[in-house]
């Protein structure tokens, strides 16, 4: 029976990876990738010597149909993302319910666990995300103002990825609407997690946004946002 391994895969440092996914990515006969390049790197540096083919979200179904067509000849395939875990903000879990509805439970689909962006910044957020609102990254822009609008009627804290394009635009839009519905926030915002400059920033978001807009370099990079309503 063949497997199919959904990887996690380190969000910036090459250490963060599992002894298992080493494995599992070394014994597979072949590796999916969302950027073949960008996986080639942390293979070389592990030294495994895997072929890889991409599939990400422009895949066409002739790409699924051929990932199918190696599933059923018996070999077993890993899926890993650029970074963190596959289906997190990233393709994957379109692959795993089309594979699902096509083989049942005469395959295996397994999971190897390891890094994902979000609970590497809940590790170090500090209380009140016990409970939290999940989004990933707020649209662009059909439906972002019915999502900003979500984050404060959330009755709990929201978590958001944004990426360095997007992050001022993102905290002038909590401002104003913080502003408009007389609702105080508090952010903390992770900053490029296990890499070099990895950051981390705590505060209003009238104080977080004069930060950061002072300095360009705290606005490079990758973010984890996390939002809570002060009067909650
Ligand atoms: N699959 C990944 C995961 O498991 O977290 C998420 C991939 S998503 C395309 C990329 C976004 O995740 C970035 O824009 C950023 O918001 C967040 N992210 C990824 N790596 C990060 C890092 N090292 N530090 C902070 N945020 C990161």
């Amino acid at each position: 029976m063949s497997i199919l391994s959904i990887v996690a895969t380190p969000i910036g440092n090459l250490e963060d990876i599992s002894l298992r996914a080493l494995r599992v990515l070394r014994e597979a006969d072949l590796i999916l990738c969302e950027d073949t390049r960008t996986t080639q790197h942390l293979l070389q540096h592990y030294q495994i010597r895997t072929k890889t083919i991409s599939y990400h979200k422009y895949s066409q179904d002739s790409k699924l149909e051929k990932i199918i067509k190696l599933l059923r000849s018996g070999q077993n395939l890993a899926l890993v993302s650029d970074a963190g875990t596959p289906a997190v903000s990233d393709p994957g879990s379109w692959l795993v319910s089309r594979v699902r509805q096509e083989f049942g439970s005469q395959l295996v689909i397994e999971s190897i666990p390891g890094p994902a962006a979000l609970t590497t910044a809940l590790a170090i957020a500090g209380t009140g995300f016990d409970s939290f609102l999940f989004l990933g990254f707020l649209p662009h822009k059909k439906g972002r103002q019915t999502k900003l609008k979500d984050i404060f009627d959330s009755k709990y804290p929201v978590i958001l990825y944004e990426s360095k394009h997007r992050l001022l635009k993102l905290l002038e839009e909590l401002q104003l609407l913080s502003v408009n519905l007389s609702s105080p926030l508090e952010l903390r915002i992770a900053r490029e997690l296990t890499k070099l400059h990895e950051s981390f920033y705590q505060g209003e978001i009238n104080d977080l946004l004069k930060q950061l807009s002072e300095n360009a370099n705290n606005l490079k990079g990758e973010f984890v946002v996390l939002i809570k309503k002060l009067n909650k």
